[in-house]
């Protein structure tokens, strides 16, 4: 890595850091549920507004430390300590990229797993204000194996605890506060299949939305799958006001099977029916996100698939080039390509919108830096995977699983 961009911040929590690979049993502080803390203040005598004086200090003060709680008496801040950790974000490095608009930090966690969250700043223009969008992980790795995705390649590797998750949230705040910035919205789009760790993404999300904890509207928080339809279910039963992102990448159920294996056990058709089940129920437009890829999904037939699968639906759909990665033997669609795939779409009287790719620089593909940082595959086991894919894509181009 190129020295001139790359800093290093300490996450305050070094000294308490155990041995790579064992694990810090304390929960993390974020991860609280704020009537849990409550009642853990009550339990050992102290007043119920203690709790409220430390989700001050952590979401308002952005606190990594008991030790800068200093308005707590100190036999209380060593209960804390001894109980929980202020921050599980053991070490981070930030790779800045496009001129300072995007961040990709890179968190170190307590048993040294590393996951990846990402800035986007959008400068206010055309009427419209300013945004820090967070991209936030919520998995180590992934099991999903998408064949275009860095953290794909990782394989599945830990599920990331609620405070795990938020924390990188409370991370970008921190960041963005010296400058008179916050964070806007967030986006869980990072390492792994957020419907795959549900419980722990919607109690995540659960304190990034409460006004007593972080505090965002719930509007601007979306959760992303690959397509996990009990997940999807278990969202719309709590008809929440988050935007739900549907990683869709193509409507041929064969070369979805390719570039999105969990079709195989939850298929196209009935993601499509479990995403307009709960658009009904919540009144939000789902979001289709369509990676394109040079030659794979991006034909004229494709196009056609997908507006006669999203046709009349409360749809939007984002058109993605594909970030390149070493694994694969597959490029990003032209940008004519992009235009004419969205034409068609446009047509079918569905939203459509291209967006570009943020941070090539840094490794902008979800996972890229952390598969970097891990033992990296042996050249013959890349080509294998190489050659596998370009098999597998040639039989489902073919026509098979028209
Ligand atoms: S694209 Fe998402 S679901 Fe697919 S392997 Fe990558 S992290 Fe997992």
């Amino acid at each position: 890595m190129p020295a001139d961009t790359l800093s290093s911040i300490s996450a305050g929590a070094l000294l308490a850091m155990p041995r790579a690979g064992a694990r810090d049993t304390r929960p993390g502080l974020a991860g609280m549920d704020p009537d849990a803390l409550a009642a853990w203040m009550l339990e050992r005598g102290e007043a119920a507004y203690r709790a409220r004086q430390v989700a001050d200090f952590l979401w308002d003060r952005g606190a990594v430390s008991f030790e800068q709680m200093r308005t707590l008496p100190a036999v209380l801040r060593d209960g804390l300590e001894a109980a929980f950790r202020a921050d599980t974000l053991v070490e981070t490095t930030v790779l800045p990229a496009d001129a300072g608009l995007t961040e990709k930090a890179l968190h170190r966690l307590d048993d040294g797993r590393l996951v990846e969250s990402v800035l986007m700043r959008y400068p206010a223009r055309d009427g419209l204000r300013e945004r820090n969008t967070v991209c936030i992980s919520s998995q180590a790795g992934c099991a999903v194996g998408c064949p275009f995705c860095a953290t794909g390649e990782l394989g599945f590797l830990r599920d990331l605890e609620t405070a795990e998750i938020a924390d990188q949230v409370r991370f970008w705040r921190r960041r963005l506060a010296p400058l008179g910035d916050r964070v806007t919205n967030v986006v869980f789009m990072g390492m792994g299949e957020p419907l795959l760790n549900v419980e722990r993404v919607l109690a995540a999300a659960a304190a990034l939305s409460d006004r007593r904890r972080f505090g965002l509207g719930a509007r601007h928080i979306t959760l992303s799958t690959s397509g996990v339809v009990p997940g999807i279910e278990r969202l719309t039963a709590l008809r929440p006001q988050y935007t739900l992102a549907v990683s869709l990448h193509a409507a041929r159920p064969g070369l979805r099977d390719v570039l999105v294996p969990l079709n195989r056990r939850y298929p196209v058709g009935e993601v499509v029916r479990a995403a307009t089940a709960y658009a009904d129920a919540t009144g939000r437009r789902i979001s289709y996100e369509v990676v394109l890829i040079d030659g794979i999904n991006d034909t004229p037939r494709d196009a056609a698939e997908m507006a006669r699968l999203l046709r009349g639906r409360l749809a939007h759909v984002n058109l993605i080039p594909m970030n390149p990665v070493a694994h694969t033997p597959w490029r990003p669609s032209p940008p004519e390509r992009l235009a004419a795939f969205a034409e068609v779409l446009r047509a079918a009287g569905l939203a459509t919108t291209i967006r570009r790719n943020r941070g090539l620089e840094i490794g902008a593909a979800c996972g890229q830096l952390a598969a970097e940082q891990a033992e990296a595959p042996t050249p013959a086991a890349v080509g294998r995977r190489r050659e596998r894919l370009e098999r597998e894509s040639a039989a489902a181009l073919a026509g098979g699983g028209a």
